[in-house]
């Protein structure tokens, strides 16, 4: 028999407004943005008092990614579609005829080739995971994160640890 328990989390601090620009095929979205809301699930074994994981703890790896993500542009910054260098303090983003300058403070260049709620919700799971491994939760086994760009549209990602 196979037993595992989990811890859910959401909350009013798991989530970010955010803008983006994703590719679709060889067109970009015009600039928009999301008021996106993050939840998570963690399975583990219980630790020795009955836990699997402490509900603030989680959240507070949860929303420490999120504060990251908070009030920025997110730049897919491995997307084999946009150009986009760092000059002089400024982010300088190519896509065809179009072309966008960001002051450096308001992007978050993340490792991603898109800016999809799947590729957020991976991003934030890779973040939380350093969290829980730094926080020694080796009891986690597994980790799934939710990222809901606008109601009745979510996006998720989950992986063994
Ligand atoms: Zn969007």
């Amino acid at each position: 028999m196979s037993e595992q328990r989990h811890v859910t989390v959401q909350g009013v601090r798991l989530r970010f407004a955010a803008a983006h620009m994703a590719t679709l095929g060889d067109e970009l979205e015009p600039l928009h943005g999301h008021n996106y809301i993050v939840s998570a699930r963690v399975e583990g074994d219980l630790t020795d008092d009955s836990w699997v994981i402490d509900f603030s703890a989680l959240k507070r790896y949860m929303r420490e990614a999120c504060e990251e993500l908070d009030h920025h542009f997110l730049l897919q910054a491995k997307s084999p579609q946009l150009e986009s260098k760092l000059i002089e303090g400024s982010w300088l983003i190519r896509f065809q005829d179009r072309e966008y300058r960001f002051p450096q403070q308001d992007v978050v260049a993340l490792p991603i080739e898109n800016s999809t709620a799947e590729l957020l919700a991976e991003w934030i799971a890779r973040q939380a995971i350093e969290r829980l491994r730094e926080g020694g939760h080796a009891n986690i086994r597994r980790l799934a994160v939710d990222v809901e760009e606008m109601p009745g549209q979510t996006s998720g990602y989950a992986t063994d640890l």
